[in-house]
């Protein structure tokens, strides 16, 4: 390995990959450094059954449009669906007839308004001082809520929901967003295996210690979570500024895991099953699952903040049940007998991110620009607890990291 670059960047997911293109383009000298045995970080793609993949980590475009990877998708031959499949919303087992879903969408939209009437009068709450609880559809929002920020409805911003740019376009990735990440690294300078332990920016150029060696730089960018960051698995010398050290508290991951349950095929459902099933037993069991994700025989569902915390902990079996008993509750008993195998993805177990995506702390929402600022023009935090506008997604990730090479290069005086 080389030993000393113009770049060094820390972390090969979306941030640190997009840090890499950005800084080849730019003709200068760089590296990544990954601690893990793969590219991709929180974008892992693996086969739930042979030629059937699945995502464990990010699987949808989000606000597809307008989405960067979209167009990278499309070099690398990487399919996505652009249309969203029919929904319907299931309370206790019974799909609701037309005027309660209608009531059920009236209330999401008010939910809406006042977020978003809170936002504009300035006010950073949690989204949980905001939400009417004398509603049947509260429960159900509460948990669809905790999937957009990987937390509970008393953990995070309202204010922060309204900052994130949404086209309301999520287009599923066919062949898996890991598998998107990984195509788009390739040929990119990475050096898997390669932990970082200690970045020393006292002089001056940055010194980065890791588990092979002690590498030199000119300028360094971070994109570890702020999972890693906060546990302080990378020894910074001297210590982050303050407000960087508070930044990173202030963003702190949730909790957030995807469940795939494989059927055999051919297709299991009535003609008119919906592709989206809204499920809610009213009170503590809520559930979106989607029936044939991306086009491939397994329904895929998710859970979020406190509840996935807990299911990680439990055997697997636990959510097995879980699930498959609302499942059973709108398909019949025989449903059971469909399904041939149950995975479920664990990130707050993992050493390398330890939760899922960051959720900002009520009061808390303007730290995203402050983790995102350049320290001493030689050192950036990216990933995507640093986009201001597309965090918790893996373009905003991504354009964190080009952002942060273009920031140290072209610093503002
Ligand atoms: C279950 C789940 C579902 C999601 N769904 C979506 C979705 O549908 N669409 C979407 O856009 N986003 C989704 N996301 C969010 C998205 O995956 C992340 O926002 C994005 O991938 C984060 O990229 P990153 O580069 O910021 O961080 P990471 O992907 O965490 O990359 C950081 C890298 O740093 C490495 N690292 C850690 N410590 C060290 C060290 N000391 N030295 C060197 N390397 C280190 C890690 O191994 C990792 O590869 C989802 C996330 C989860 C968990």
């Amino acid at each position: 390995m080389n030993s000393e670059f113009d770049l060094l960047i820390v972390g090969a997911g979306a941030g640190g990959i997009g840090a890499a293109h950005a800084a080849q383009k730019e003709g200068i000298s760089y590296c990544v450094l990954e601690a893990s045995h793969r590219v991709g970080g929180r974008g892992l793609t693996e086969a739930l059954a042979p030629g059937i993949p699945w995502d464990l980590g990010c699987h949808w475009l989000h606000s597809g449009s307008i989405n960067p990877l979209a167009a990278i998708a499309d070099q690398h031959g990487i399919h996505y669906e652009k249309s969203d499949s029919s929904r319907a919303f299931y309370m206790k087992g019974s799909r609701l007839p037309e005027a309660q879903q209608q009531s059920f969408s009236n209330y999401m939209a008010d939910q809406w308004q006042i977020v978003q009437q809170s936002a504009a009068s300035g006010e950073d709450r949690a989204l949980a001082e905001l939400i009417n609880y004398d509603s049947p559809w509260a429960p159900y929002y509460c948990y669809w809520q905790s999937l957009m920020t990987s937390d509970d409805v008393d953990q995070f911003s309202a204010l922060d929901l309204v900052n994130y740019q949404d086209t309301d376009e999520n287009w599923p990735i066919r062949e898996g967003y890991g598998e998107l990440l990984t195509r788009h690294a390739k040929g990119l300078t990475i050096e898997l295996n390669t932990r970082a332990e200690k970045i020393d920016w006292s002089g001056n150029s940055v010194r980065v210690t890791t588990n092979r060696g002690t590498l030199q730089s000119k300028r360094v960018v971070v994109t570890v979570s702020t999972g890693v960051l906060g546990a302080r698995d990378i020894e910074f010398t001297p210590e982050l500024p303050l407000p960087t050290q508070e930044a990173i508290t202030a963003l702190p991951l949730g909790c957030y895991n995807n469940f795939a349950m494989l059927y055999d095929e051919p297709w299991p459902f009535d003609s008119d099953t919906p592709g989206r099933i809204d499920y809610s037993n009213g009170d503590d069991v809520n559930f979106a699952f989607k029936l044939k994700c991306s086009g491939w025989p397994y329904i895929y569902c998710a859970v979020a903040g406190r509840q996935a915390r807990w299911l990680e902990r439990q055997p697997i079996a636990e959510s097995e049940h879980l699930m498959m008993s609302a499942l059973v509750d709108i398909f019949g008993t025989d449903f059971k007998k469909k399904i041939v195998r149950f995975k479920a993805s664990a990130w707050g177990d993992d050493p390398l991110v330890k939760g899922a995506y960051s959720a900002s702390r009520p009061g808390q929402s303007h730290q995203r620009s402050i983790l995102a600022q350049p320290i001493a023009e030689k050192l950036c935090l990216a990933g995507e607890a640093a986009s201001e506008q597309a965090f918790c997604t893996a373009h905003g990730a991504w354009q964190s990291g080009r952002d942060a090479v273009s920031k140290l290069l072209n610093p503002v005086s």
